[in-house]
């Protein structure tokens, strides 16, 4: 099994920089030689044909005209001059016959020089096909052909040790250019990959300590780079989302203690009580038992209801149906309240259709005007709407009820939250009814807000967004 290991970040990023710079020089390396090689071919080529061309040029001026002859000695002096450029060459006039010849001058030099070329050129390339070639020139005076002079020389190019030096040195610095430029990639390399991972590594350390349990601390970090911020961003984030529920959470455990606080009291001092004999069992007191009883069953019921309402999978059966019948139908299912309080009730229903889960915008508008009825003093009133925009739809229930302050609006979607600190029960809800409706509402990609003031009474409305 391949085990993949594990490298931090400064170390891939300086091993792909020496990478990147290794792989640069070497293709470099690799062009240049091929370029290099092939003008410097090209470039001897053409030294050769002009030292052919010299020679040539040279014999004819040795020519001394007046006389028609060669002067020997100059011709000596070409030969010997021409040995020092690795050529090797025979003179002859024009009858023939041989007037100075490299090979009889200095025949050991001669060899020596071909077999140093042939050397020369085995050795800088293996596959060098070479060997000793000869080309005949005519020496021409005068538009008149005084003789000839014939080339000999190792072919179709050489190098000379000067030429071979010349490549090494061009290696050698290419070479070095390449350990070099190696060297800084590998320093340059770690400071960049030093420079880009700190931040990184800030950040996981900070996120490190949120990921402890400290969901107040926030990462500070201040970098040019955009997706380091955006990772710090997002990170804090995080980090206040994971606070918000952490406060909801202990708020919600509070809150639910202290509803079950209250029967539990009741229940175990009447138990007591009645073992030690101070009351009698009786039907009223052992009634009063099955009361405190079945407001904790009902406060476990509702907490098991929030709990299935927030489920992931609460699937939404859209269909449309006509709203104002529907607010009809829960306005007359309150009849009876309404009556007993005396409440005036107020439908003013502009908006006929909706598209949405019919039961789940029941059940919000259900908790909705039982608040407002339950909250609202006798005499009241309670006003519910149903108005539109081109985006959306708005229903809102009003009244004209105790209000709620501003110290409790905040919390009073929370489940369990109950702005009434004394808990008293005659209003008898348990504080999850605003919680599921904005739980339905956000189901509904909409949302519910609250006006409200303390004495003068409350407002909610839901916006609903239309159905494209
Ligand atoms: P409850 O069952 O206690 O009514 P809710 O979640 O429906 O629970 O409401 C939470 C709290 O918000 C209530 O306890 C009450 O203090 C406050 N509240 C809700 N609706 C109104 C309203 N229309 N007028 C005044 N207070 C309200």
């Amino acid at each position: 099994m391949i085990r993949k290991i594990k490298c931090n970040l400064q170390f891939k990023l300086t091993a792909a920089f020496l990478a990147f710079t290794l792989l640069l020089f070497s293709l470099l390396g690799i062009f240049v030689n091929f370029l290099l090689e092939k003008q410097f071919e090209n470039y001897i080529i053409d030294k050769i044909t002009q030292k052919n061309n010299e020679i040539v040029s040279n014999l004819e001026m040795r020519y001394t005209d007046s006389d028609w002859k060669w002067e020997e000695a100059g011709l000596e002096y070409i030969g010997v001059n021409a040995l020092g450029d690795s050529l090797i060459i025979r003179i002859s006039n024009v009858q023939g016959t041989v007037l100075w010849d490299a090979t009889k001058h200095d025949s050991g030099m001669c060899a020596s020089i071909l077999q140093n070329l042939a050397e020369n050129m085995q050795n800088h390339n293996a596959a060098f096909n070479g060997g000793y070639k000869e080309k005949t020139f005519d020496i021409t005076v005068g538009q008149k052909v005084v003789g000839s002079v014939s080339i000999g020389y190792f072919g179709p190019y050489y190098y000379t040790d000067n030429d071979i030096h010349f490549l090494n040195s061009l290696n050698k610095f290419l070479l070095l250019g390449t350990l070099i430029t190696a060297a800084v990639a590998i320093v340059f390399g770690a400071f960049l990959a030093k420079w880009l991972s700190s931040p990184i590594s800030r950040v996981i350390r900070a996120a490190g300590q949120i990921a402890q349990g400290k969901y107040n601390d926030r990462i500070h970090e201040k970098s040019n780079t955009k997706e380091i911020l955006e990772l710090a961003s997002s990170v804090n984030t995080l980090a206040e989302t994971l606070s918000k529920q952490e406060i909801l959470r202990k708020r919600l455990t509070a809150n639910v203690a202290h509803e079950l606080r209250t029967p539990t009291a009741n229940l175990q001092s009447h138990i007591e009580v009645m073992i030690d004999g101070i009351w009698k069992p009786d039907a009223a007191r052992l009634m009063s038992c099955h009361e405190e009883t079945i407001r904790i069953s009902k406060l476990l019921s509702d907490l098991e209801k929030t709990t299935r309402f927030e489920a992931d999978n609460l699937i939404l059966k859209k269909e449309t149906f006509d709203l104002t019948a529907l607010i009809l139908k829960i306005t007359k299912s309150f009849e009876n309240d309404i009556a007993v309080k005396h409440i005036h009730v107020t439908q003013e229903l502009s908006t006929r259709y909706l598209t949405a889960d019919k039961e789940k915008i029941e059940q919000v508008i259900v908790n909705l005007v039982s608040n407002a009825l339950k909250y609202t003093p006798e005499d009241g009133h309670v006003d519910i709407r149903t108005d539109e925009t081109s985006e959306s739809v708005l229903i809102s229930v009003d009244d004209s009820g105790i209000g709620i302050s501003n110290e409790d609006l905040p919390f009073i979607f929370e489940r369990f939250y109950r702005a009434d600190k004394s808990r008293n029960r005659a209003t008898g809800g348990s504080g999850i009814g605003l919680a599921i409706v904005k739980f339905l509402a956000e189901a509904h990609s909409g949302a519910v807000t609250v006006e409200s003031k303390p004495g003068l009474g409350s407002k909610f409305t839901v916006t609903l967004p239309k159905e494209r």
